[in-house]
């Protein structure tokens, strides 16, 4: 299957509210300019310097997302090229995303991540701590929290991640509830749960594998 009918499938697919995001790390230039053509209006990349590296030849044809694992040391890179971070877990990375955007004039639009299997190994806020981290986002000038994110469980069975992706819509409901409809995105589901994501709720799904074909092993 071409990347373009896979595109094709999925948007006819997924309801019209539901953004396709593509997971593009790995994935060459061509590859995603062929994604973009198909009707991708956002991407997702996991490390700075392959954005940076693609950047140039792709540009503002398509919104940029960091979705990848958030380090102090490369956030004002991040702040340079991306539209989006989906991954803020802790308050020293967003005063960090907020001064450094502070420095461009510019408000960057963030989302928490959520740990919702409360894997110790993993990035993400625990679910009961989202609401602390939400209000500390909150007093921040140049960043703006616009939802919640989660990756979930690796699962053998897809239909297990459900109770994660429950999970994290309940903190999605909590902060649209106090904080209002700025908060405005969920984002979960990859290539084997999205169908599930989008039944739990999710706006924004995230997909690699069911676009690109299968990664070289790493990722
Ligand atoms: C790679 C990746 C995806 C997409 O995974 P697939 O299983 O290939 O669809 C989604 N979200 C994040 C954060 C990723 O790193």
């Amino acid at each position: 299957m071409s990347i373009t009918s896979n595109i094709r499938r999925i948007l006819s697919e997924i309801p019209p509210h539901v953004t396709l995001l593509g997971a593009t790390k790995g994935r060459s230039v061509e590859e995603i300019m062929e994604a973009i053509n198909a009707g991708v209006k956002v991407i997702g990349e996991n490390y700075v310097q392959e954005a940076l590296e693609k950047y140039p030849s792709i540009g503002k044809k398509v919104e940029w997302h960091f979705i990848g694992h958030l380090q102090r040391n490369k956030v004002k890179k991040i702040c340079e090229i991306f539209d989006v971070v989906e991954t803020v877990d802790s308050e020293v990375i967003a005063k960090e995303i907020d001064r450094r955007c502070g420095v461009r004039n510019k408000v960057m639009p963030v989302m928490i991540e959520i740990n919702s299997a409360k894997e110790p190994q993993k990035s993400g806020v625990y679910p009961e701590k989202a609401m602390e981290l939400a209000r500390k986002i909150l007093e921040l000038k140049n960043i703006k929290l616009i939802g919640v994110m989660t990756m979930g469980p690796v699962v053998e069975n897809p239909e297990d991640i459900r109770p994660y992706f429950r999970i994290t819509k309940r903190v999605y409901d909590e902060l649209r509830i106090k904080f209002g409809k700025e908060i405005r995105y969920l984002s979960m589901g990859m290539s084997s749960s999205y169908r599930i994501a989008i039944e739990e709720g999710a706006n924004i799904i995230r997909i690699g594998t069911a676009i690109f074909g299968p990664r070289e092993k790493k990722n």
